[in-house]
């Protein structure tokens, strides 16, 4: 059986190489962050996530969580103890105000955590993952005795957050939303309605839950402008903080999902015995931008989850690879005994496959934590404005490539192990079930493209994109003008996805206004050569890093060897695809449409 244990040496690197933490850590604010603290840090989570997470995965996956007949929810055995744990320990407050009683760290530093958490077990960590942008949302948009009232118990973990916004007929197209918001006369209001697929909407980890839920007041326009955000507790609050009466808000089902069985997706009833207590966030109609606040923050830790969850198989890949003995590797001494399954070549792509795209993909992750960072606490106004772009950018890319990615990983995982990857007990099926939601909910792949080719590409007229592809470009030149082989050999292949790139942006520049029909049959080819690019990039700069370390004689060599030959294969076996990628957007999108619906 394989046990989860977090890559420290690569977070190390891609932290240190490639994020450049020691930028971050002189950002006004992020003193704390110095590299014995951030090491620390990450060795605990290390611990935390091998000791306890891990071993509740596959037992929370069996169990599930429970509505009892008397409304609440039963997580699975463990679970509470080792949110206790997780919240005690104040791991909610990593990157939180320290006036709220966290501990202001960079999001740099809490993505390699977040990784670890998913990693180790995807399940119990939706609940904190969710109550973390809830924390986002109030501290930016709500008042100043809400927050006095609400953030120190999010904060310190003690109440929980969720995020409302589904209802049945209001998934992707959030202007359907019809759950109802009465003001009351005395600043509060009344909801009436039904949320479904609510993440964490009820549990039993702690006593109270803090619903963020998107409602409608009564004159409010139609679509997506006549949208309020509402802070809903499950109890009420006394004036002393004490929790007080029960709200009217109670979870009336708890779906069957094909994976993530631990965490409670909860139909939520609003309003059945006289109408759930909830108060505005911010002004009326504004629900929406600032539920973006918190979907922003979700999306880019959901992007995160595919990370987590493909190294987390890839570990079980390989472990398993090693131990299972199959046939003779081709090649073989005739005489040689049969070997494992490590030693077949096609074993061999799928691993390096898998280690591949989950290296690139943290890189890309970790380097966009960096600009968040710096998005918000760069002394210059100007740069901080640079960054945003970059990260606005970034958040589809890295929430739709890394979730479709993570699928392919978490398919070869199943792949490696043959028959038994179909069998629950070796764990790799669950990985691949676990992974299938993370392409779905916050905003669909479908929904991340259409934000991608519109607002990020086509709203600027592809300066952003232009000028993070010319960056991209640099690095490929770099490469290619080294005389050592791999670098030279990764600086080609990067400079061709490059190029590949470029068209495509030219493309949906001049197709969005034009014929969005065409851009956006285009979208989703054109945000996985987004993301494949992004991370040949990551990879290039990676094996650049490498290279100087070696020829310094710094750091581990068999380490900054491998990641050199794990950048070249993506070069050489990943990059190519992204020709492919910007032939489909150039010139597939009339195809993609040519069929009337009704023949489909
Ligand atoms: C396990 C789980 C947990 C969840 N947790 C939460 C939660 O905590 N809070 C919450 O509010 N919601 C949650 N959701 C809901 C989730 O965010 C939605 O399921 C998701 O946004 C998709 O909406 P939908 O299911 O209605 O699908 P639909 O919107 O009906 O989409 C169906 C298909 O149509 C495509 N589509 C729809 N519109 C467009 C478009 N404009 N352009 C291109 N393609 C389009 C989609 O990409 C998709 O392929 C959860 C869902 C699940 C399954």
């Amino acid at each position: 059986m394989s046990t989860y244990h977090a890559p420290l040496s690569d977070m190390q690197f891609v932290l240190t190489e490639l994020a450049d933490l020691a930028q971050v850590a002189s950002l006004p604010g992020f003193e704390d962050a110095t590299p014995d603290t951030v090491t620390a840090i990450l060795e605990e989570a290390s611990k935390f996530a091998t000791e306890v997470l891990d071993p509740l995965n596959a037992t929370g996956d069996r169990e599930g969580s429970k509505l009892l007949p008397d409304g609440t929810v039963q997580t699975p055995a463990g679970f509470k103890a080792a949110y206790k744990q997780y919240a005690e320990n104040g791991w909610n407050g990593l990157t939180k105000p320290v006036e709220y009683g966290g501990q202001n760290l960079p999001q740099l530093v809490a993505t390699p955590v977040e990784e670890m958490w998913h990693a180790a077990n995807m399940a119990f960590d939706l609940c904190p993952l969710l109550t973390q942008g809830a924390i986002d949302a109030i501290e930016l948009c709500a008042t100043p005795e809400q927050k006095a009232k609400f953030l120190p118990p999010m904060v310190s973990g003690a109440w929980t957050g969720t995020m409302n916004l589904t209802e049945p007929q209001a998934g992707s197209d959030l202007a359907a939303v019809r759950t109802r918001a009465v003001p009351q006369g005395d600043g509060s209001y009344k909801l009436y309605g039904q949320k479904i697929f609510i993440t964490f909407g009820e549990h039993d980890y702690t006593d109270n839950i803090v619903h963020l839920v998107l409602a409608r007041t009564p004159d409010a326009p139609e679509g997506v402008k006549g949208i309020s955000l509402f802070l809903v507790p499950k109890f009420l609050i006394n004036d002393d903080g004490s929790l007080g009466a029960r709200n009217d808000v109670r979870a009336v089902s708890l779906e069957h999902k094909l994976g993530i069985h631990a965490s409670p997706t909860a139909v939520l009833a609003y309003g059945d015995h006289g109408g759930a207590t909830g108060y505005l966030i911010g002004q009326e109609n504004r629900g929406l931008e600032y539920m973006f606040i918190m979907m922003n923050q979700a999306r880019f830790s959901v992007g995160m989850e595919g990370v987590g969850l493909s190294e987390r198989a890839y570990q079980r890949a390989v472990a398993y690879a090693r131990e299972r003995v199959q046939g003779k590797a081709p090649g073989a001494e005739t005489s040689a005994k049969p070997g494992p399954i490590i030693d077949h070549p096609d074993i061999r792509r799928m691993l390096m496959t898998m280690r591949a795209y989950t290296e690139a993909m943290r890189a890309v992750g970790y380097v966009t934590a960096a600009a968040i960072d710096n998005a918000r606490h760069a002394p210059e106004a100007a740069d901080r404005a640079q960054h945003q772009a970059f990260v606005d950018l970034m958040i589809p890319i890295v929430k739709g490539w890394c979730t479709e990615t993570a699928q392919e990983v978490t398919y070869l995982g199943v792949q490696v192990h043959g028959g038994m990857g179909f069998i629950e007990e070796t764990g790799a099926a669950q990985h691949y079930r676990d992974a299938r939601i993370i392409t779905i909910y916050e905003g669909t792949t479908g929904i991340q493209a259409n934000d991608l080719i519109g607002r990020k590409t086509a709203r600027d007229g592809g300066k952003t994109a232009r000028l993070v592809a010319a960056q991209i470009d640099k690095v490929a030149a770099k490469l290619a003008s080294n005389p050592d082989p791999a670098l030279n050999a990764i600086g080609l292949r990067l400079a061709a996805a490059t190029a590949a790139l470029q068209s495509a942006i030219d493309w949906i520049v001049q197709t969005f206004g034009s014929n969005p029909r065409a851009a956006h049959a285009s979208s989703v080819p054109y945000l996985e050569l987004w993301g494949l690019c992004a991370g040949g990039w990551q990879m290039g700069r990676a094996a650049i890093a490498a290279t100087e370390k070696l020829q310094r004689g710094a750091g581990d060599a068999a380490f900054l060897r491998a990641k050199i030959a794990t950048a070249r294969f993506y070069a050489e076996c990943l990059l190519p695809q992204a020709d492919a990628y910007s032939q489909s957007v150039v010139g597939g999108s009339a195809s993609v449409l040519a069929i009337p619906a009704e023949q489909l």
